[in-house]
């Protein structure tokens, strides 16, 4: 097995947020990410290399093996399932909440409510529990239009500030689940290559607490 460390990166809004905790933790892409298309980089360590990849791809690259360990949103770690990872480190970047929603005073009146998401099995897990009927609905964008178009009741979706929401006239319901991004480890590679990933999550978990202790101490 080879010595080298592939870390899976989520594209967009997790990424931002993620290079410069890699870069206080010693980890610096080779060229800028923004301005390349490549999909697979170098970094100042010989021994660790990046791939940038889709969100809800990272899970897979991470428990087939192809990626050593990746940064995904523990939103998209709940959809996936955790089969053939580890998660040893929340890294508390791109704090939010997956949440119910549904349009400002309307009540879901249906008897099989039905829900739109790009998150089904996390949604069908939480109705399950609710002892609620849902009819799940698949979307990949625009959730907060599925209600104004009656195609749904209520969404499962992530919330921030709350401002797609309300500028769809719609609130959010019930807390599912908070989320930040979380380290995953795949499991065969935490085994077979302990010795190079053991440091790499303990700068990791260094720099996180820096942050944590940062903001706790603007000060200093
Ligand atoms: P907001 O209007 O601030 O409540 O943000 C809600 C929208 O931003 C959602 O529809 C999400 O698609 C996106 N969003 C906000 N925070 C995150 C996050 N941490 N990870 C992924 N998507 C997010």
């Amino acid at each position: 097995m080879s010595n080298q460390l592939i870390l899976a990166l989520s594209k967009g809004r997790i990424l931002d947020e993620t290079l410069p905790l890699l870069a206080d933790a010693g980890i610096v892409p080779a060229e800028d990410l923004g301005k390349s298309r490549k999909l697979l980089f170098d970094t100042n360590l010989d021994a660790v290399k990046l791939v940038v990849i889709r969100a809800t791809d990272v899970p897979t690259y991470v428990q087939l093996g192809a990626a050593d360990l990746g940064v995904a949103g523990k939103d998209v770690l709940l959809e996936h399932g955790a089969e053939g990872l580890y998660e040893p480190l929340d890294l508390e970047i791109a704090k939010c909440r997956l949440m119910t929603a549904g349009i400002d005073g309307a009540v879901a009146a249906r008897a099989r409510r039905r829900v739109a998401t790009k998150f089904v099995n996390v949604a069908r897990r939480h109705y399950a529990e609710q002892g609620i009927q849902a009819e799940v609905i698949k979307l990949y964008g625009a959730m907060e239009l599925a209600p104004l178009m009656n195609l749904a009741d209520e969404i499962v979706d992530i919330v921030d500030t709350g401002n797609t929401l309300r500028a769809n006239g719609m609130s959010p319901r019930e807390l599912i689940a908070t989320i930040s991004t979380r380290l995953v480890v795949n499991k065969a590679a935490m085994t077979m290559k302990h010795a190079q990933l053991k440091p790499l999550i303990a700068r990791l978990a260094q720099a996180v607490e820096k942050r944590r202790t940062g903001e706790a101490c603007p000060d200093r």
